[in-house]
């Protein structure tokens, strides 16, 4: 079965967010591979009781402890004392350690600072990890039924440290198990309808544990599976994904890395058909999000950015009528966007976006987040409104507009 960790980050520099904490995300990837699941990441400042509290309470509650930062040889380093202190052990200097930072600076052809000399304690019961790449040796050191693992806070140190030392060990103990996770995307529905749509998978304790993320209109269904084997925990994921493709049906457009753009121009492709854009709160957007897929000039024309007035009326051939009538921002404005792109253009599909981005520009007929998106093709014409909410940031709303756009051409291509 899988084991328990915890992931502890020490620096005042990472509580005052003046660096980000990548450490964890990076060892929590490498112990899913080994089949260890890390229940918490924990972020404590340079404070030697509350470290060494830290370190008590880990090791009481977690199999394996993963520490990084506070190594070096400066007083704010605390690492070292808060683990001799937690295991009530006395700091001895560690001989090999020693002799390996010397060889460490003689190759640089430079004396070791006195200073440095620190870096070669340990606590009497513990063993030091070589660190084949920089001065400070990590500790490995056994508390109550935990294994504590302390490695330095610079991240190709700590992560060629776990790689050389660490891993082996882990993957030893570790009895064959595995931890796979896997990413379904979807697009066109809320995390809540799509919660009460997999409710009964998504039950706490069941292997795979599912669970569900939201990020500006997109919503991510994460699978873990645990099993014996790759093969074992590979079936469970296969399981939990045709039953989700099952349930979503359309919502779901991808997996893993795939982007709306990406599926959208895939579909395009393979019909031979050409999309070209025409966008106003967008601003290109749409544009970009599919010229950033390799490969879309297979499909994609290009488009025109119609900003003001004066390139919609210009350059796409949008009516004054229409504008003076309905606005700019109107089902009727998208529409004749739509429709002059296409005939411009000469493509099989066009994307029209127009709406109202803010924070400035809403009224109370036409509020921030109003955008309409429209697709033009040979049988017609389609224009949906979308509230993409009068509080949303700017940049929320036109990531939205433009994926809502996206997922209108795909579910059309999917009809
Ligand atoms: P050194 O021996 O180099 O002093 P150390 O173990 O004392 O290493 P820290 O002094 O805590 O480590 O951190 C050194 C640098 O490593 C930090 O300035 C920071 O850039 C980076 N670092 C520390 N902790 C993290 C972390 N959790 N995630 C990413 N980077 C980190
Ligand atoms: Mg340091």
């Amino acid at each position: 079965m899988t084991s328990n960790a915890w992931i502890l980050s020490l620096g005042t520099e990472l509580t005052l967010g003046q660096s980000v904490d990548t450490n964890s995300a990076w060892l929590s990837h490498r112990l899913a591979e080994l089949g260890i699941r890390c229940e918490r990441h924990v972020t404590v400042a340079d404070d030697l009781l509350a470290t060494r509290d830290l370190l008590r309470d880990a090791a009481a509650r977690a199999v394996i402890v993963l520490v990084t930062g506070g190594l070096g040889p400066t007083d704010d380093d605390l690492t070292r004392q808060a683990l001799a202190d937690a295991a009530g052990q006395p700091l001895v200097e560690d001989a090999a350690s020693l002799e390996q930072m010397r060889e460490f600076f003689a190759a640089r052809n430079r004396a070791m600072p006195d200073r440095n000399r620190v870096r070669a304690l340990r606590p009497a019961a513990a063993r030091a990890i070589p660190n084949s790449v920089g001065t400070a040796p990590g500790i490995r050191l056994e508390l109550g039924s935990a294994v504590i693992y302390a490695l330095p806070g610079v991240p190709f140190e700590m992560r060629t440290m776990f790689d050389e030392f660490v891993r082996p060990e882990l993957a030893a103990r570790g009895g064959g198990a595995v931890l796979l996770a896997r990413r379904i995307r979807c697009y066109g529905s809320t995390e809540s309808e799509i919660g009460e749509r997999i409710a009964d998978l998504m039950t706490r304790g069941r292997n795979p544990e599912v669970g569900t993320t939201a990020e500006l209109g997109e919503i991510g269904i994460r699978i873990y599976a645990s099993g014996d084997s790759p093969a074992q925990a590979e079936a469970l994921l296969d399981r939990d994904e045709a039953e989700i493709r099952e349930r979503l049906g359309r919502v779901v457009y991808g997996r893993e890395s795939d982007t709306l753009a990406g599926v959208v121009g895939e579909l395009l492709a393979a019909r031979g058909q050409t999309l070209a854009t025409a966008e106003s709160c967008t601003g290109g957007m749409v544009s970009t999000l599919l010229t950033d897929v390799s490969g879309s000039s297979r499909y994609y024309l290009g488009g025109v950015v119609a900003y003001d007035n004066r390139v919609k009326l210009g350059v796409l051939g949008v009516r004054s009528e229409t504008i003076a009538e309905h606005g700019a921002v109107s089902a009727a404005g998208c529409r004749e966007m739509a429709d002059g792109a296409r005939a411009r253009l000469a493509a099989d599909y066009v994307l029209a976006t127009t709406g109202i981005a803010g924070p400035t520009g809403g009224s109370a007929a036409k509020p921030v987040g109003l955008v309409y998106v429209g697709l033009a093709h040979a049988g017609g014409t389609i224009v949906r409104e979308l509230h993409l909410g009068a509080a949303s940031p700017r940049d929320s709303i036109r990531v939205r507009a433009s994926r809502g756009a996206l997922n209108l051409l795909r579910l059309h291509l999917l009809e």
